[in-house]
């Protein structure tokens, strides 16, 4: 799949202000810094769709962007924000739990993980709460351009690892980088067969 026109439609500060839509949509979510913004600037060719965040946490919005005029890439808000007070975790936990719980036509989250990074506490918490819930999501690793190979495979490895301490059967996951452009196909593809599916399903 070929993305030919990605529009910002609206920033939603809560579940009820995103589009009421029956178009199927596809939720992007990580810790702030994660490289979200610059994931889906990638997957849709566009540098400035998604704004990408000096100050990582500021956004705390709901932001749909329509792709193709038929499906949308949801970019939910960043977690794990260090200096997030209190009140701004509880307010992001409810926006985003009623979110998961409301969107009906959503067929996929796709979780960004720092592939630099030792398995965090807080993501593999919200990967286990997506799990729990029966939220089907994939897991994307980010950044890989930063790491060789060697050590793609190394850090892909334990974390299956870490994984695996949980989950009898190892999640969806994929290697990706913004700045290389690795995961693209992986990841519109995936979108591609799930919106043939929905698009069956609704006929
Ligand atoms: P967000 O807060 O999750 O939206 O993260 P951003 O997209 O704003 O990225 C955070 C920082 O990581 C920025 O400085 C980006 O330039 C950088 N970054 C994001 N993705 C990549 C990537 O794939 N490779 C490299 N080398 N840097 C990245």
């Amino acid at each position: 799949m070929q993305i030919t026109k990605a529009v910002f439609t609206q920033s939603a500060a809560v579940l009820e202000k995103c589009p009421l839509t029956q178009l199927p949509e596809y939720a992007f979510i990580g810790r702030s810094n994660v490289g979200k913004s610059s994931l889906i600037n990638m997957l849709t060719g566009k540098k400035g769709l998604a704004k990408t965040s000096g100050e990582p946490g500021k956004t705390r919005l709901i932001n749909h962007f329509l792709i193709n005029e038929s499906w949308f890439i949801v970019d939910l808000p960043g977690y794990g924000y260090a200096r997030a007070s209190h009140k701004a975790r509880e307010e992001w936990e409810k926006m985003v739990y009623s979110y998961f719980s409301g969107r009906k036509n959503l067929m996929n989250t796709f979780v960004l993980v720092d592939l630099r990074l030792e398995p965090q506490r807080i993501d593999l918490e919200f990967i286990n709460w997506l799990g729990e819930s029966e939220i089907p999501f994939v897991i994307v690793f980010t950044k890989a351009d930063k790491l060789t190979k060697n050590q793609i495979v190394s850090n892909v490895s334990s974390y299956i690892a870490r994984l695996k301490e949980e989950w009898d059967e190892v999640p969806p996951f994929l290697v990706s980088s913004a700045t290389s452009g690795q995961g693209k196909h992986e990841i519109l593809s995936h979108i591609d067969e799930a919106n043939t599916f929905y698009n069956n399903q609704n006929i």
